[in-house]
């Protein structure tokens, strides 16, 4: 029987993050993954294809929309989505191969098959054949993921109402898709189709977008998609889906009361958010009861079963690539004895649409309602030179910081690439850095960059280019 320090169950960001870091610390290490390839939602069906799609629709919406010609150069461009869902493919395929190499050169046992915990230390796997291969370990660590959650009232067929990761693989540009849900994944996917042809309409039960963002960024950000065509239907609730053979019947009514309405469109995308995935664990043989939302509880990542851990989307926080990252170092640490830790005021959110979101730290929201006295700067990309020069003139960024000390308590943004820029706040945030530290830093001139530089200033209000 196969003896080690640590078996991870599940090869997503989680997983395989914390497999390489065990392996670094000299940890025996296992890494179970069901789906017959590792890199987990965020490879297969996540981050990763969804970026190559909003990548390639970006370019394709680019040359067809105007801003090519804006530009001087004249092309008609021609869809071949095909075309477009291999190069897909293809890049998905190359990164879960680089997965697997990197398995290999931290020593690390890649073992295909789905996994159950089997009482304290052991882990059975369950390989696609039907033969069972038993584990026996030090620590397991819970990895796995999470799953679309379901709509009551509204069945998923992959066919013409698809989840996220139906709506990744459409055999067709749809010329009409009724989005079912205003957070990240719905407005990236929206856009995508969006850019290829489709009439889109989001259909969300709130009032508002993107619940927890910022709301004047958000508020902004609804603006802009309107501008591009976006239609909304907020504080709307979905009571019923019927498909066809071509066209899916949505019916909603508001969520104050009043009259039902029906949608029609050639797809519904349901995505209104994700819910932790425990499916055949074997949670009850180490005692562990989820939650009723089905997540299980951390402390420091130890569940309530001595050497069970867990890690990543299945466990609380925000449902992101790089929290999962970051706690399967700090968990794999802590394991080696070391002093693993994640600072959970410093995750960054982004929204890969066009323009981007990028939030890190406190809301202006979170802020009133903490009684923390505050200062905001603010600076326009419609001032920002590089900005103007490439046409990309929408959106703004904010950075918040204490009234007293001057500290960033955080930074919200909506403008072109402030998905890569926001890494800057954080590290300025990490290092207890002030609006002024940034202020005061020098930026290269022309960039994008430079917006968060003068929107710094804007705190202690000496913004000089707006
Ligand atoms: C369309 C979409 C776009 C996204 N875009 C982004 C983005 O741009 N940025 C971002 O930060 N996040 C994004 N996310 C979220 C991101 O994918 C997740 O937060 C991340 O994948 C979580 O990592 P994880 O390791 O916790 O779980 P997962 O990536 O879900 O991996 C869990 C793995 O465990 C496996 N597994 C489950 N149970 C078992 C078992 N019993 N035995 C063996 N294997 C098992 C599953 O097959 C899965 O491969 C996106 C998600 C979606 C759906």
């Amino acid at each position: 029987m196969a003896q080690y320090d640590v078996v991870i169950i599940g090869g997503g960001p989680g997983g395989y993050n914390g497999a390489i870091r065990a392996g670094q610390l000299g940890l025996k290490t296992a890494i179970v993954e069901g789906r017959g390839k590792l890199g987990g939602t965020c490879l297969n069906v996540g981050c990763m294809p969804s970026k190559a799609l909003l990548h390639a629709s970006e370019m394709f919406e680019a040359a067809s929309g105007g801003e090519f010609a804006k530009l001087g150069i004249e092309v008609k461009p021609k869809l071949n989505l095909s075309q477009m869902m291999a190069q897909k493919a293809e890049s998905v395929e190359a990164l879960t191969k680089g997965v697997e190499f990197l398995m290999k050169k931290n020593k690390v046992d890649y073992i295909k098959g789905w996994g159950r915990i089997d009482g304290p230390g052991k882990v059975v796997v369950k390989a696609e054949d039907g033969t069972e291969t038993v584990l026996e370990t030090k620590n397991i660590v819970i990895a796995t993921g999470s799953e679309p959650t379901p709509l009551p009232g509204v069945t998923v067929d992959n066919q013409r109402i698809v989840d996220s990761t139906g709506a990744l693989s459409l055999p067709e540009a749809p010329k009409s898709l009724i989005v079912v849900g205003a957070g990240v994944i719905g407005l990236e996917l929206g856009s995508v189709w969006k850019r290829l042809g489709a009439e889109v309409t989001v259909v969300e039960f709130l009032d508002r977008i993107l619940p927890g963002t910022d709301t004047e960024v958000a508020n902004a950000f609804q603006k802009i998609l309107g501008k591009q065509g976006f239609k909304f239907k907020l504080a709307s609730k979905v009571t019923g889906a019927a498909a066809g053979d071509k066209q899916v019947k949505l019916t909603l009514e508001p969520v104050a009361g009043g009259d039902a309405e029906t949608l029609q469109a050639d797809y519904v995308l349901v995505a209104i958010g994700r819910r932790p995935f425990t499916q055949g664990l074997g949670l009850e043989t180490v005692g562990i009861v989820p939650d009723k939302r089905g997540v299980i509880a951390n402390d420091h990542y130890k569940t309530t079963a001595p050497g069970v851990w867990v890690i990543g989307d299945v466990t609380s926080g925000p449902m992101l690539a790089h929290k999962a990252e970051d706690e399967a170092v700090a968990c794999m640490e802590l394991i080696a004895g070391k002093a693993g830790h994640v600072n959970y005021d410093i995750i960054p959110g982004v929204i890969y649409t066009k323009p981007e979101v990028a939030t890190v730290g406190k809301t202006e929201e979170d802020l009133k309602a903490a009684g923390v006295a505050y200062k905001v700067g603010k600076f326009p990309f419609l001032a920002n030179s590089r900005a103007k020069i490439n046409h990309e003139t929408d959106g703004f960024v904010k950075v918040l910081a204490d009234a007293k000390t001057d500290r960033i308590l955080g930074a919200h943004a909506v403008g072109p690439n402030v998905g890569d820029m926001i890494a800057e706040i954080c590290v300025a945030m990490e290092f207890g850095g002030s609006s002024e530290d940034v202020a005061r830093t020098c930026h290269p001139h022309p960039t994008r960059a430079e917006a968060f530089r003068q929107a710094a200033m804007g705190v202690e209000g000496w913004t000089m280019q707006a």
